[in-house]
């Protein structure tokens, strides 16, 4: 019989929530974390915000955002990719969590101007994800949860869907981990390129586009678990490999980690061209808060991943400045040259563009009359003819945030398999959003998402465990 209550794999919000619900119930809990200290955290540490429903103004929200407005932004957003119980007890969950989060020492703020529009339906973290998870781990440590970095989970002892143990990679070779319960809380598996150019394969061109895709949040996603919960463990799978919530992010940025200062938000006010010159989406489609998240897949589609946002001086001081400078030059051509894009082409692209943009009063806050008229792809909003220099250019890469492939669960958080939900292996955050977030996204639902299920687990995990003790 094993002394340690609960085990929670993982270290990021999902496995917080669940690490600290499990000890506040009583358990003895361990959490392991892959990364080193220094880089835990996850993806979480990389958030701002957690999608909230509330009936009226409260703390730092304005208004009110039902459970049923919610409900439709999600059935919306996922195409009815979705299951609604679960989706609903995220809902009515995220109403409640905030006191809980701020017993545990998560500040919020007031958002920003600027930050996607979303005052009155998300709270945002006071110092960001960082200083969210750093509080839930100085909270975590100061409840006694032991915790374990460099520890990435390899492999899960099962029995019939129960978790006896876990083992674990150290420098003196692989540790054998048992608990009475299980949470499995690490994440999906974008980190991992072998396997996203696997999902991914090949395309038209025979490139292989995960060769060119960015991973905006942590390396130590690498999908260890959800891999062998997939191949030796025979637990319900959800969501599909191949979708990913993918930004366009600046060309620039690192391979991991670049975060959320990596975006370029001046599509909707420009014209994209890919590496030969020519455009191929609406750049107006609908406002930018609302198609930030397709343009990952658009860029990933087109030759070489890349994309090329240009704009004029008129855009200048009207979206979020990005971080780095773009490359800046005086005349089109020029900028052509400056980009490495073929310059004849480019012009033809730019000047079809400019001659098509059909004059109306621009409006950047509402869905304007600019638009365009002869030209495909047509841009439907915010048209207007890029010719005031000097321009600015920024090479856009596809930027992957997180995978949606995941393990089925129930309302309890448990492990599905064959359709019987295992007794004591419980299952939070990116590992099994998909039952919640088919595809698509809703910003600050991902948050919402680990911190219900989070709850859940840890509370399933240390009631099973601690049930245990009693019997
Ligand atoms: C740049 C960026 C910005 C985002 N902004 C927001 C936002 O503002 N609001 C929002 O709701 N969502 C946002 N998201 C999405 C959000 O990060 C996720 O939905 C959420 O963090 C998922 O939490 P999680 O705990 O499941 O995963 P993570 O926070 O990614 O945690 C997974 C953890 O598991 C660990 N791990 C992995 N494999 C193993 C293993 N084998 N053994 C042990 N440990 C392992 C990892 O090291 C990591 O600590 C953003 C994501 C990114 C990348």
């Amino acid at each position: 019989m094993t002394d340690l209550d609960v085990l929670v794999i993982g270290g990021g919000n999902a496995a917080l929530c669940a690490a600290l619900m499990a000890r506040e119930a009583g358990a003895s809990v361990m959490l392991l974390e892959a990364a080193p200290r220094e880089w835990r955290g996850g993806n979480s540490s990389h958030t701002r915000n957690l999608r909230c429903m509330h009936d009226g103004p409260q703390d730092v929200l304005v208004d009110a955002y039902p459970e049923e407005e919610f409900w439709q932004d999600l059935l919306k957003v996922t195409g009815g990719q979705t299951d609604e119980h679960l989706a609903r007890l995220t809902i009515r969950a995220s109403s409640t969590c905030r006191p809980w989060m701020a017993k545990h020492g998560v500040r919020f703020q007031p958002s920003l101007s600027g930050t996607l529009s979303l005052s009155r339906t998300n709270a945002f973290f006071m110092g960001g994800g960082k200083a969210l998870v750093n509080a839930y781990y100085r909270s975590a440590e100061k409840l006694g949860v032991q915790i374990r970095y460099n520890a990435p989970v390899e492999r899960l002892e099962l029995e019939d869907g129960h978790f006896k143990a876990a083992t674990i990679t150290t420098p003196n070779g692989p540790q054998r981990i048992a608990a009475k319960a299980c949470v499995l809380a690490s994440g999906g598996f974008e980190s991992n390129i072998a396997w996203m150019r696997e999902a991914w394969g090949q395309n038209e061109w025979g490139e292989w586009p995960a060769d060119n895709f960015l991973i905006r949040g942590t390396r130590y996603n690498m999908g260890t678990l959800l891999k062998f919960m997939i191949d030796h463990s025979g637990a319900d799978i959800i969501g599909d490999p191949t979708q990913a919530h993918c930004v366009a992010i600046d060309a620039r940025a690192p391979l991991y980690d670049g975060g959320i200062c990596t975006r370029i938000d001046c599509v909707s006010l420009g014209v994209v061209v890919n590496s030969k010159a020519q455009r191929f989406y609406d750049e107006g489609e609908d406002f930018w808060p609302k198609r930030y998240a397709i343009w990952g897949r658009l860029v990933a589609q087109q030759p070489g991943q890349i994309g090329y946002a240009i704009i004029d001086s008129k855009a200048i001081g009207r979206f979020m400045p990005p971080v780095f400078d773009g490359v800046k030059a005086d005349t089109l051509p020029e900028l052509a040259r400056a980009l490495g894009l073929d310059e004849a082409t480019f012009m033809q692209t730019l000047n079809d563009y400019n001659a098509a943009c059909v004059p109306g009063s621009f409006d950047h806050t509402q869905l304007d009359d600019c638009h365009t008229q002869g030209v495909a792809p047509t841009k439907t909003h915010w048209a207007r003819p890029i010719d005031t220099g000097p321009f600015y250019g920024y090479a856009l890469k596809p930027g992957v945030t997180f995978t949606y492939l995941g393990l089925k669960v129930n309302d309890q958080a448990a492990a599905h398999f064959g359709g019987v939900p295992s007794d004591n292996l419980f299952v939070a955050g990116e590992m099994m959003a998909g039952n919640v977030l088919g595809k698509g996204y809703t910003a600050g639902v991902g948050m919402s998402i680990g911190t219900a299920f989070g709850r859940i687990a840890g509370t399933q995990a240390a009631k099973f465990a601690l049930e245990k003790i009693a019997s």
